[in-house]
């Protein structure tokens, strides 16, 4: 009997041709590329033959029943296929430079310049004045030089690739000295020995992983030696009994033994943020000033910019790297080299930029000034979501991110949301898929949403989507 009634709902389907002619599915054939259409209208008919072969479906339910839910179903699916992979995420985790949300975002001004270079042609690598070929880094050497005290730069597409074109550079085939306690490894890709590899450099480890000393390096120094090498413990640090080589020392080394000094700085940043609470670290001018010959590090960290690999120092070695082949293969593109300078032009006027570059003013917004944003939120959702909720506001913690002071704690505020219709896991996989999608923290039973890293003009938003996606009866697409 079972069976019979499986047959005879599967007989009740209609067929692909059949949900194409019907209103509802023209409608959607107006708005979207039709392959989507025919793509989720069977996609939309096997969801409901394996219904009703799992007896999620059964007893009686009539044709006319069935093509309204189905073309709801397929509505859905069309739309969810149409939205475009790349979208808006409303980063409520508190992490400023969150590597998966992109990291930095960009100011106005490095959005407007941008959008020029987008939409027209440009002179990227023409000298207007002379009416010859330019180079694209001249817009950006002459700042980076203003800004860092060096006497030369070049940009590339990430931090990365500059150490790796730095290192190819200056010391293919020849050997490379790094400090054992610097072997850093960034984000699950970005590894100092995997890199020196692949450039062709051999690496020399000295000292142990918690205590490096200059003897440590006198002692490998030999004719083979290209460069010594210090690189930022970006995303880790090693406490109690301790050593660090410093780029000081080895800046002495190198004029002993006459060799060049590179600094993969990481994060570097231009400003110093001591005063906001932020661990005390050189900023690119100090460690400029230091004397090392290269200091490398990255556009889309603490300064803020755009995805960059910046790298400074002495011409001599700067010129070397121009003419590298592998620079063409790593250049930057003209988006960048726009979104660069915005962004370096900012802190020309370093208090502009603490106000202009977003990921400055997120990492510097007063206390109170978070305080309000999370009672004005926490006021908001609940007018929207009623019983569906409970909210409160909490102190919470933020961090950096993006590999940068992985010990500095930001104190901040949050609002926290208990569902009651679903478990917070659930919310937070609702708020995933949601338009913008929602990124918060889910911690036990509630989901935590750090507004230190909600910009501007988002909270309305961010209470709309919370608030609906907190009901369910609020179908999202799957
Ligand atoms: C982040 C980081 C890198 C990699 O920089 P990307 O811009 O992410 O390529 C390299 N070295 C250090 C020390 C870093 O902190």
């Amino acid at each position: 009997m079972v069976a019979q009634d499986k047959t005879n709902l599967l007989r009740q389907l209609p067929s692909v041709d059949e949900i194409l002619r019907a209103p509802r599915t023209a409608e959607l054939l107006e708005e979207y590329p039709r392959p989507l259409v025919v793509e989720a209208v069977r996609e939309g008919l096997d969801r409901w033959r394996r219904a009703i072969l799992n007896n999620e479906i059964s007893g009686e339910i009539r044709r006319e029943e069935i093509l309204p839910r189905l073309a709801a179903d397929i509505g859905r699916l069309v739309h969810h296929r149409a939205r475009r992979n790349l979208r808006r995420v409303i980063n409520a985790t508190g992490v400023v430079l969150h590597t998966n949300l992109g990291r930095a975002v960009l100011s106005p001004s490095a959005r407007e310049a941008v959008q020029m270079v987008a939409a027209g042609y440009s002179n990227l690598e023409l000298n207007l004045d002379s009416g010859k070929r330019g180079s694209r880094y001249a817009p950006l050497e002459g700042l980076l030089a203003r800004l860092t005290g060096a006497e030369a730069a070049i940009v590339v597409n990430n931090n990365a690739a500059a150490v790796l074109l730095a290192l190819s550079t200056l010391a293919r085939e020849r050997e490379v000295i790094v400090s054992r306690g610097q072997l850093v490894e960034i984000g699950g890709s970005f590894r100092i020995p995997e890199v020196m590899a692949q450039s062709g450099a051999k690496l020399v480890e000295v000292g142990a992983t918690n205590k490096t000393y200059p003897d440590d390096f006198r002692r490998v120094i030999n004719q083979e030696t290209a460069l010594l090498l210090h690189v930022h413990a970006s995303n880790y640090r090693i406490i109690g009994f301790t050593r660090e080589i410093t780029i000081a020392e080895l800046v002495a080394l190198g004029k002993e033994y006459n060799l060049p000094v590179m600094s993969d700085l990481g994060s570097g940043f231009l400003v110093d943020l001591s005063g906001c609470g932020l661990p005390p670290e050189p900023t690119v001018q100090e460690v400029v000033a230091a004397g090392p010959d290269v200091v490398t590090f990255s556009g889309d960290k603490l300064l803020g910019g755009p995805q960059a690999g910046i790298i400074v120092g002495r011409r001599q070695y700067i010129e070397k790297m121009k003419k590298n082949p592998l620079t063409r293969a790593i250049r930057i593109d003209k988006m960048t080299v726009a979104a660069l300078e915005a962004t370096l032009r900012a802190y020309l006027e370093p208090e502009k930029a603490m106000v202009e570059i977003p990921t400055l003013y997120m990492l510097t917004t007063p206390l109170e000034k978070l305080e309000e944003e999370a009672r004005a939120l926490a006021e908001e959702l609940q007018k929207m979501a009623g019983s569906l909720a409970q909210i409160a506001v909490e102190r919470t913690v933020s961090r950096v991110g993006g590999g940068a002071m992985p010990t500095a704690d930001l104190p901040s505020l949050a609002v926290t949301v208990w569902p009651c219709q679903m478990n917070s896991e659930e919310l937070a996989a609702r708020l995933r898929s949601s338009e913008p999608a929602v990124m918060g923290r889910v911690q036990e039973d509630r989901l935590v949403l750090d507004v230190r890293t909600v910009l501007p003009g988002e909270r309305g938003m961010l209470a709309r989507v919370v608030a609906a996606a907190l009901d369910p009866e609020r179908k999202g697409a799957e």
